[in-house]
């Protein structure tokens, strides 16, 4: 595999043919669809295990031309990032800590057998092409645009191998508020051990295609019965793992009558390493002010502690939402109320009041705001 990590492309040499014919920008963001609306342009590198990474290009917008083997279709050989840039009150355009999506996206390239890159050529490139579609985002303090870097193995082969040929594409969408109605919606979530999202020793802690098509059933399935998210378990123990597509923090008295933040960790591969959870746990660690754990966490210890009164937030942490608060968790023939609105979520408003402000430029701090 040595030659999947020997070349890298440069940002100084980009290509950009601009879109001739520009669509219609969005006035508002308040009620675009996520994801359905695209700017204008993409970015588009090629690599080949011949000759490596080759010219990166922005382009207009358009649709790719596959060969009908290419292995990303038949063995889902495709990974994605998903990350944000927001527009602050002065104008300028402001993308939250890429360097973590960065760092993310070459493991997931590593564990899929898509070529390495060089990750700060790779950022280089999208704050080109962010750049150049910077009037794609309203300004409104509740708008962004939603960056989705993508790799795809298009080797013309039915052979499962290593793709000799891959594509790296990056779209972006200019998105509105995950909560149209201004404040939070909690959501109820149904925990059913029977489906299992990610388990030890598998590629749960990597952003690749695979993770995300088996789930999708399920969802409709948890839908169809009244839930809106899956809350994944793993293991006989039934260890509390992720949230839909979104990691879980628990806020509450522990055992020992301490308060603490607790998510599980990610060292298990289970768990998506995600930027938004990091930011919370640094934060909270800097506020010193409660403890603050990454342990696994059983339905068992939940039950628990909500028959006892401990647990006062529950909520999903994600670059679509930052918090998004639990109210309600179906499990086995119990349903169990989840009091993290009852006091209107204290901590889930105060992280996202502190990573909105930050997102949007009213506090700075260094190393997460790249203009
Ligand atoms: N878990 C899963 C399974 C996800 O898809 C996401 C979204 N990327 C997250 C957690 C949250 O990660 P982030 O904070 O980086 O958006």
């Amino acid at each position: 595999f040595a030659t999947r990590a020997a070349s890298t492309f440069k940002a100084s040499d980009l290509t950009v043919e601009i879109n001739q014919s520009p669509a219609v920008k969005p006035e508002s963001a308040d009620n675009l669809p996520f994801g359905a609306v695209f700017t204008d342009h993409m970015l588009e590198i090629d690599w080949t295990a011949e000759n490596g990474w080759g010219t990166p290009e922005i382009k207009p917008f358009q649709n790719l031309s596959l060969h009908p083997a290419a292995s990303c279709l038949h063995y889902a050989i495709e990974l994605f990032e998903g990350m944000k840039a927001y527009k602050r009150h002065d104008g300028k355009v402001v993308m939250f800590r890429p360097d973590r999506n960065m760092a993310r996206m070459h493991s997931s390239a590593v564990r899929s057998a898509l070529p390495e890159f060089d990750q700060e050529e790779m950022q280089k490139c999208i704050q080109k092409l962010v750049d150049l579609e910077r009037d794609w985002i309203p300004d409104s303090k509740v708008a962004s645009l939603y960056i989705r870097p993508t790799m795809i193995g298009t080797e013309p082969t039915l052979g499962v191998s290593p793709p000799k040929f891959a594509k790296c594409f990056v779209i972006l969408c200019p998105v509105g508020p995950y909560f149209a109605t201004g404040g939070f919606n909690p959501v109820s979530l149904v925990a059913d051990p029977s489906v299992v999202r990610a388990w030890d020793g598998g590629s749960g802690n990597f952003k690749m295609g695979a993770n995300y098509a088996p789930t999708i059933h399920p969802h409709m399935e948890a839908m169809k019965k009244g839930h809106q998210q899956i809350l994944w378990l793993y293991g006989d123990e039934h260890y509390i793992t992720e949230v839909g597509t979104m990691n879980l923090l628990i806020y509450w008295t522990n055992e020992n009558g301490e308060e603490e933040l607790v998510t599980p960790p990610i060292e298990q591969g289970v768990i998506l390493p995600g930027v938004t959870r990091d930011s919370l746990l640094t934060l909270a660690r800097e506020w010193n002010e409660f403890k603050v754990t990454e342990r696994a966490v059983t339905m068992k210890e939940l039950v628990d502690a909500l028959d006892q009164g401990r647990v006062k937030e529950v909520f999903g942490a994600g670059t679509a939402c930052v918090v998004c608060p639990v109210n309600k968790v179906t499990y086995g023939d119990r349903v169990l109320e989840i009091p993290t609105m009852d006091n209107g979520a204290p901590l889930a408003t105060r992280f996202l009041n502190t990573l909105n402000d930050i997102q949007y430029g009213n506090s700075s701090r260094d190393g997460w705001q790249v203009i």
